[in-house]
């Protein structure tokens, strides 16, 4: 049967741009190797920001900002549809030294975002012993109030349900592998589940993306970045903003959970743990938070991101193939950037106006 739309890939990025074209009115499938959400989208902290969003390009953060917004509404949209909470926070996010404080400062200011300055930090935020701990340590950290967290696995599971209840339909277990190509149309996808035809065909397959597209990929450049992560269980959280010192972040959830993360490891689609990244995240966390030596690991994950240059997604048309498009590439940030990557690629596919210029997500092909 004819559909509108295939989307290849059930991650936050495919799912996202699922639910936009299903708003919009359209028929969409959605093709999935494995389960749905259960890759990079499920393996990552849920950070709504980049780290130090100061050491990224204007092409991130126009995308990272104008998403970031949307996420109370999407939030509280999905909430109410699946009745599974995501559990969006705004925690803040405290940024331990070392750190170009000058350079912090005058980014924010210039875009009116909030940084304090803490030369301690509040029993407020931090508490007890944890507090003295840190505040002997690291006596000049930046604070970023607004900077809001979700659980990634939660909002995963509400959008697929929110996808479903609008009538898309998800195939689990069904691995794309050709796109079958004539007159500059994608004639045909194939897959281990059968052929599928469409009006407009979207890869969305994180770091798996280049290899669908084969030589439809031209010089694109997405490849898998590994990152390993650590939970921790505790009664209740022993931190209530998120911390980051160089490239850890520790992360607290609402019942006590707290994540360590990551690693950025270039080990091509080797999904495995390793004891030496347990081992170094373990003692740099522990540096932070000491009562971190008498809690146990609960759990060890890695998760493949889908890298790109400068962090820099590719979301648009295939320069040759005119049904054929891609949403991919979004790095360290998919999450963050979801809802207004998949309002972009839309809006490209249903010529509707771009909310600002959007060509710096379309240069990723590499073709003069
Ligand atoms: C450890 C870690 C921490 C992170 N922390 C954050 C954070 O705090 N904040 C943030 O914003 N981002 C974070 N990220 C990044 C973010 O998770 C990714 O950028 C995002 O998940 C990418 O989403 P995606 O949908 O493109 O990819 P994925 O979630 O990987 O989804 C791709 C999907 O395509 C499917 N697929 C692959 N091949 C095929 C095929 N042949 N046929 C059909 N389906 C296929 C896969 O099975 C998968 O389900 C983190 C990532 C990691 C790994």
């Amino acid at each position: 049967m004819k559909q509108d739309v295939i989307v290849i890939g059930a991650g936050i990025i495919g799912l996202a741009t699922a639910e936009r074209l299903l708003l919009q009115g359209a028929k969409v499938t959605i093709l999935e190797r494995n389960k749905a959400g259960q890759e990079s989208s499920w393996a990552g902290g849920g950070i709504l920001s980049p780290l130090c969003p100061w050491d990224y390009s204007d092409d991130v953060t126009r995308l990272t900002s104008y998403s970031v917004k949307q996420f109370p509404a999407w939030i509280s949209a999905l909430h109410k549809a699946s009745g599974i909470d995501p559990e969006y926070e705004i925690s803040g996010m405290l940024i331990l030294p070392p750190h170009d404080v000058e350079a912090a400062q005058q980014w924010c200011s210039e875009r009116k975002i909030r940084i304090e300055q803490r030369g301690i930090l509040g029993t407020s935020s931090i508490e007890n012993n944890i507090e003295i701990h840190i505040s002997k340590i690291f006596d000049r950290a930046l604070f970023l109030p607004d900077i809001a967290q979700v659980r990634n696995p939660r909002l995963l599971r509400a959008l697929l349900n929110r996808v479903v209840q609008l009538g898309g339909e998800i195939i689990e277990g069904c691995s794309v592998n050709g796109l079958e190509t004539a007159h500059k149309q994608i004639q045909s996808v194939t897959s281990s589940c059968g052929e599928f035809i469409a009006d407009y065909i979207i890869v969305s397959a994180g770091a798996w993306s280049k290899e669908i597209l084969g030589e439809h990929a031209l010089k694109l450049d997405i490849k898998p970045i590994r990152g390993q992560m650590l939970l921790f269980k505790f009664d209740t959280p022993p931190v209530r903003s998120i911390l980051v010192k160089n490239d850890l972040y520790i992360i607290p959830r609402r019942d006590g959970h707290l994540l360590i993360g990551s690693t950025l490891e270039d080990v091509g689609f080797d999904k495995q743990t390793t004891t030496s990244a347990r081992d170094n995240l373990l003692m740099r966390a522990q540096a932070i938070l000491p009562i971190l030596h008498k809690i146990p690991i609960k759990q060890h994950w890695a998760g493949l991101r889908p890298a790109s240059p400068d962090n820099i997604p590719i979301i648009a048309r295939h320069p040759l193939i005119n049904n054929l498009f891609i949403n991919s590439g979004h790095f360290r940030y998919g999450v963050t950037m979801a809802p207004a990557s998949a309002e972009i690629l839309v809006n490209e596919i249903m010529s509707i106006p771009q909310p600002f210029d959007a060509t710096p997500y379309q240069m990723g092909w590499n073709i003069d």
